[in-house]
Parts: C-alpha cells; sequence; structure tokens
C-alpha cells in the first residue's frame, strides 16, 4: 500500500480516537524510527516511555523468540517457570515484596484500585462500600471507565457516564487541600509523582513527603503511579526517589517490556496486596511466561546499560542546552531526567509538525506543551542531532 493508501485505509476502518501525526513507521532501531519511504526520524516520544530501552533492543528481542519458542500463555490456571523469576527481579531492583502482574497500565491501576479498596474494608476496618481515594487535577491513569470516573478532563468523561463514584479531586501539589480532604473513609491518596501527560508537572520540593506523613499519621495508602515517570525516565529507578519517600504501592506499565508486548504490575507489601483470594481477582494473559520473559530481560537492560543514569546525566545535558534556545514564545522548560515539557505560549502541534520535517518525532500534549522524551539509550551525539533541529525549529 502507498502512504495515502495506508492513511485512507485507516481513516476508513478505524475508530477515529487518535490523530496521529501524519508518517508511517516501518521499522525502529535503538532511538531510530523508519518510514515506509526509508526517511529516518530521531523518536522523541519513545512510545510515551515504553520504548526506554529504545525499539527492537536485541537483548529483549532475544528473549521473546527463546520464550516464544517454548510456550506463551499457560494461563493462570497453571503454573510457569517465568513468572516466579520476574518477581524475583522486582523484588530485587526495587525492595518490594510482593506483585501482582497484569497487561496494560489501566489494568494495573484498576488492580491497585481494587487492593486498595479490599485493604480498607478488611484491614482498616472502612464501612462496606464508603471508601475514598484521593487523587489529583489534570491526573492521567488510563482510560477504563473507573478511572475516567476520576478524570478532571472534561473530553476523557464526555458521553460515558455514569460513572464510578469514591473518589476526591484535589490540585496537585497542595498539601493542605489534601488534609481537608481526609476523613475516617479515606482509604488511598493516589498520583503520579511527576504528571506526564499533563506536561511534566513537577510537584514542590517536599510534596510527596508530606503525603507519606499524612498516609503514615491516618492509616492511609500512598500509590504511586510511576507507569510513565517510572524505569529511569525521571533520571532515577522511580521518580518519588527525588523526595526520599516510599510509597505503599508502586504502579508500574510501559517500559516494563521496552515496547515488546503489554506488562504491567503492582508492586507493594503482604498488608496490600495479601488482602486477594484466589478468585478475587485475575487476566488471562497476565502474567504470562512470555510476557515474563520481556520483562525480565527489560529490567537487565536498564542495568546492564545504565540507563537510569544515562537519563539523568544526558538530561541534565539536552535541557541546559534547550534553556540557551532564546525565543519569548518558550514560556517554560521543565524537566527531570531525559523527559522535558517544553511549554510554549502558543499550539506546539504545527512545531511538531515541522520538527517532524526535519526528521524529530516529538508529541504536543494538552496543546501547547512539546514533551521530548526520546528513549535511554540516546548518545550526545544524537542529541546534538536532535538538538540541532529544535535550534532550526525554535528561532
Ligand atoms: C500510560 C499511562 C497509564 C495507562 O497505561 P495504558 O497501558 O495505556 O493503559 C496510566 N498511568 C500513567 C501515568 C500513564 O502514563
Amino acid at each position: 500500500m502507498t502512504f495515502t493508501e495506508i492513511i485512507e485505509t485507516e481513516e476508513k476502518y478505524g475508530a477515529n480516537n487518535y490523530k496521529p501525526l501524519d508518517v508511517v513507521l516501518e521499522k525502529g532501531k535503538g532511538v531510530w524510527v523508519e518510514d515506509i519511504e526509508g526517511k529516518k526520524y530521531l523518536d522523541c516520544l519513545a512510545a510515551y516511555s515504553a520504548v526506554n530501552q529504545g525499539h527492537c533492543h536485541p537483548h529483549i528481542y532475544d528473549a521473546m523468540v527463546e520464550q516464544a519458542k517454548k510456550i506463551t500463555l499457560t494461563s493462570r490456571a497453571f503454573r510457569n517457570d517465568k513468572l516466579p523469576l520476574l518477581y524475583k527481579k522486582l523484588n530485587e531492583m526495587t525492595g518490594y515484596e510482593m506483585f501482582l502482574p497484569m497487561n496494560s497500565g489501566a489494568e494495573a491501576v484498576e488492580s491497585a484500585i481494587k487492593a486498595v479498596r479490599k485493604w480498607a474494608y478488611n484491614v482498616k476496618g472502612i464501612e462496606k462500600n464508603k471508601a475514598e481515594i484521593i487523587v489529583a487535577n489534570d491526573n492521567f491513569h488510563g482510560r477504563t471507565l473507573s478511572i475516567v470516573s476520576f478524570s478532571s478532563e472534561e473530553q476523557y468523561k464526555d458521553g460515558f457516564g455514569p460513572f464510578t463514584p469514591g473518589f476526591h479531586l484535589v490540585k496537585f501539589g497542595d498539601i493542605e487541600e489534601i488534609k481537608s480532604k481526609i476523613n475516617k473513609n479515606t482509604a488511598g491518596i493516589m498520583i503520579e509523582p511527576i504528571q506526564g501527560e499533563a506536561g511534566i508537572i513537577i510537584p514542590p520540593d517536599g510534596y510527596l513527603k508530606q503525603i507519606r506523613e499524612i498516609c503514615d499519621e491516618h492509616n492511609i495508602a500512598f500509590i504511586c503511579d510511576e507507569i510513565q515517570s517510572g524505569l529511569g525516565r525521571s533520571g532515577k529507578l522511580f521518580a518519588y526517589e527525588y523526595d526520599n519517600v516510599r510509597p505503599d504501592m508502586v504502579i508500574i506499565g510501559k517500559a516494563l517490556s521496552g515496547g515488546f508486548y503489554p506488562v504491567s504490575a503492582v508492586l507493594s507489601s503482604k498488608e496490600y496486596l495479601g488482602v486477594f483470594n484466589p478468585g478475587d481477582h485475575g487476566s488471562t494473559f497476565g502474567g504470562n511466561p512470555l510476557g515474563a520473559a520481556v520483562a525480565i530481560a527489560a529490567l537487565e537492560v536498564l542495568e546492564n546499560e545504565k540507563l537510569v543514569e544515562n537519563s539523568f546525566n544526558l538530561g541534565e545535558y539536552f535541557v541546559s542546552e534547550l534553556r540557551k534556545i532564546s525565543n519569548p514564545i518558550i514560556k517554560d522548560i521543565r524537566s527531570r531526567g531525559l523527559w522535558i515539557g517544553l511549554e510554549l505560549t502558543e499550539n506546539a502541534r504545527p512545531y511538531c509538525e515541522k520538527l517532524m520535517e526535519l526528521g524529530v518525532l516529538c508529541k504536543d500534549t494538552h496543546h501547547t506543551i512539546i514533551r521530548v522524551a526520546p528513549p535511554l539509550v540516546i548518545t550526545k551525539d544524537e542529541i546534538d542531532w536532535a538538538l540541532e533541529r529544535f535550534r532550526k525549529v525554535l528561532v
């Protein structure tokens, strides 16, 4: 099919819930992707941080192919020999003691909410069906019905009601508002330690620490959604490390599979994940041996190639160079690691289109923000290559 035929076919048959840039990708390797005409682009989105390890990483590829030759899916009706190895790897890397494997990020968020609610009733002793979870304005936790029920983005909810009750929105970064919402039914506080979809919004220093203190004081579960911020994107393994805290529950996905296969997980303790009994919750594909083998390899790549450190160091370099671009349309630049939000005073999409013509793929978020989040395997030379294009577009 030609470029035009591909786009026309997609538009004709596909539900219209995305508006992609008109680039048709066929191949990817490391930070580079290639379209059907052989033009190369530097990927500065990294599939929303799912390909932190770079496209088609050979170590993950090998693990996937080797596992696919043996067995791919057993269902959890039977055991498989790979899932326990993933648990061990996660335990060694993160220190958490219990895990719940799922597939998509939204499923893991749903699973965390279910665990916290059950904990609230069975352990904390909240009256049945009264549990409340505090969440932040401008959050992004996925697209299932219960999750969009507590979105503050009108478009995510419009036409999808009725919604799941039991959530309270507070202003992100405002600790006093959290305190004012706490009552005897508060079961959890769930936030993204850095809000990605909202435009790389970093809370004030000490915000997570204060949430931790409130949770300790009132016996409330502190849940961090690290699906996008985690696994090296922020320059730390987890973004919560910037505040020296330890959440009760951490949700990961995206880069957990390096982009090969949907794998997500809830990381927690026996206190919370111990509430599940056989039959309470499940997923046909969750914890399958193919996903587990891929996830182990994806985590190994993070360690072997020191991608967390690379994200920290090269993130500093990338942003310091971007800050040198002097143009009044740049309103703000926010960053942690290789995760940069370039906020403009005007619509960012035309700038993303110009960058695309020059060979850099970025995606605007919330209209005015260009999100720059390349795979963490990027080198300084490749950043310089991208910077040349940013300078051209932002003169
Ligand atoms: C992407 C994302 C999700 C949802 O993950 P899916 O795999 O798309 O369901 C949830 N939370 C955050 C912070 C995300 O970035």
